[in-house]
């Protein structure tokens, strides 16, 4: 059983309550076959801490038996062209910059293994992904004869030695990421190398992004508190970076028994007012965003492009009701489904002809052009607006 009445990063129990959400679907991603399934979607609260020691963000509400990840859970983001651009680059810049070519990668909850596969094109001879709940009947893995998915938990007892442990967006999900990150290490190969990638807690303060505020997350990792994760979990960063318009934080790092001797990573006095100031505003903004989606409706039709666990956030604060038209994804296992939480059906952009946009809200702004381009290709007149 967990204890979040402390700061699952340093520790510290000096914390500070930003903002209470209730009754968000626990399940933002989960593919809902109806719409009364997709209303009867389990739902907890969110109850934002701020941790004035390290500066973390993290849900003190969290109850992880309200999470079933199970055959109807679907988030890739593998299907657009932007991100597939960002990631394969950065795949291969991860192995070049670190001279990785002929290592052993291992990942914890590899998904698909799309990464592993984009890690071995890039020159690594194997890529091993670990999740024990992983099944090859529910997810196909990547067609890559050096890329093995394993049902199994991540190997602790030495017997695995890795050129590369990496997780991407895993860490902000654990209830005790300290203790996983610290595990993990003990799989590194004498001079290897961790990357570890969680969503920007950074960016989403500052930026007043609170539909990345879901239930599936405890924890909303900031610059300081991915440093000091890797202080107690004995590694040493040798950089903690933004990638992908700023949405994701990396860090890189190598083992380092020492580092725990090290001085804890504070937050700094302008991360905590930020962060603050987020608290302060999210219900206002919410209130804005209704507003808006109201004078919106007047030019007719609206869809939300992007089902993803924004857009579903978006949905689920602003317009639970359901006066929008529905929502677009690309990703075809989610057409014909309802967004979790709402009675909004999920179409494939196909579907723009018969719903016939005023207006297209874009639930992530990096793709902002990719969409404008192809809504414009139908419908020249329909508004393109991003929804934060
Ligand atoms: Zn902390």
């Amino acid at each position: 059983m967990s204890d979040l009445s402390r700061c699952p990063v340093c520790a510290g129990d000096r914390l500070e309550r930003l903002v209470t959400l209730a009754n968000l679907p626990t399940l933002p991603n989960a593919v809902c076959a109806s719409a009364s399934e997709s209303q009867a979607m389990p739902r907890g609260e969110l109850a934002l801490e701020l941790c004035v020691g390290c500066g973390h963000l993290f849900n003190s509400s969290f109850d992880p038996s309200c999470l079933d990840y199970d055959a109807r859970y679907e988030n890739s983001l593998h299907f657009s062209a932007v991100f597939q651009e960002w990631i394969t680059n950065h795949a291969q810049d991860l192995v070049t910059r670190h001279g990785l070519t002929g290592g052993l990668a291992a990942e914890l909850g590899a998904g698909s293994g799309d990464f592993l596969d984009l890690l071995v094109q890039a020159g690594m001879a194997e890529g091993r992904g670990y999740d024990p709940s992983y099944s090859a009947e529910r997810v196909a893995a990547v067609e890559n004869p050096a890329v093995t998915m394993r049902a199994e938990f991540f190997p602790t007892d030495g017997s695995v030695q890795a050129q590369l442990i990496t997780s991407r967006h895993v860490l902000e999900h654990l209830e005790d990421p300290v203790g996983v990150a610290r595990s993990l290490g003990s799989a590194l190969a004498e001079g290897g190398v961790v990357y570890h990638e969680v969503p920007n807690g950074d960016l989403m303060v500052r930026d007043l992004a609170l539909w990345d505020l879901i239930y599936e997350h405890v924890s909303y990792f900031t610059q300081s508190s991915l440093r000091e994760l890797c202080r107690r979990a004995g590694l040493a960063p040798s950089s903690v970076q933004a990638h992908f318009g700023e949405q994701f934080l990396s860090v890189e790092a190598r083992g380092d028994a020492s580092a725990p001797n090290e001085p804890m990573v504070a937050a700094t006095a302008s991360e905590l007012d930020a962060a603050r100031a987020f608290g302060d505003q999210v219900r206002s903004q919410i209130d804005r965003c209704r507003a808006e989606l109201g004078l919106a409706l007047e030019q007719g039709p609206v869809v939300l492009w992007g089902a993803g666990s924004k857009g579903t956030s978006y949905l689920n604060l602003v317009d639970a009701d359901a006066a929008a038209a529905g929502a677009i994804d690309l990703n075809p296992r989610k057409h014909g489904t309802f967004v979790a939480g709402t009675p909004h059906e999920i179409s494939g952009p196909d579907a723009l002809a018969e719903l016939n946009p005023a207006t297209v809200l874009v639930a992530n702004p990096i793709y902002l052009d990719e969409i404008t381009e192809q809504v414009h290709q139908t419908h020249p007149n329909a508004q393109v607006t991003p929804i934060w």
